[in-house]
């Protein structure tokens, strides 16, 4: 590899952390009952998307997947399969 192609490399990969911790800066973890855990949308600014929860584990992953609801079911991430069964966090909604 060339030291261009190093720069370049390293370039690319400052600007995906930088990405990544604009992002993430727009989440805090909370416990939504029985320590189910999301990660919840909670911008510093205005908020320009809905409120929505992240995947935990893909988080720390640097992904920001949203949790889907099925109702009766509860929530789950559509990336992973991590489950927040609806019998422990109720009718809780992202808010
Ligand atoms: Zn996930």
């Amino acid at each position: 590899m060339t030291l261009l192609n190093r720069t370049q490399r390293l370039t690319e990969e400052n600007e995906k952390l930088k990405d990544w911790i604009s992002t993430s800066n727009n989440y805090e973890l909370e416990n939504l009952g029985y320590g189910a855990f999301a990660y919840v949308y909670k911008p510093k600014i205005k908020a320009t998307k809905p409120p929505h929860w992240i995947c935990t584990n893909c988080f720390d992953n640097r992904i920001a997947s949203i949790l889907q609801n099925k109702p009766k079911e509860g929530y789950s991430c559509p990336r992973c399969k991590l489950a927040l069964p609806a019998r422990y966090i109720g009718n809780k909604q992202p808010e």
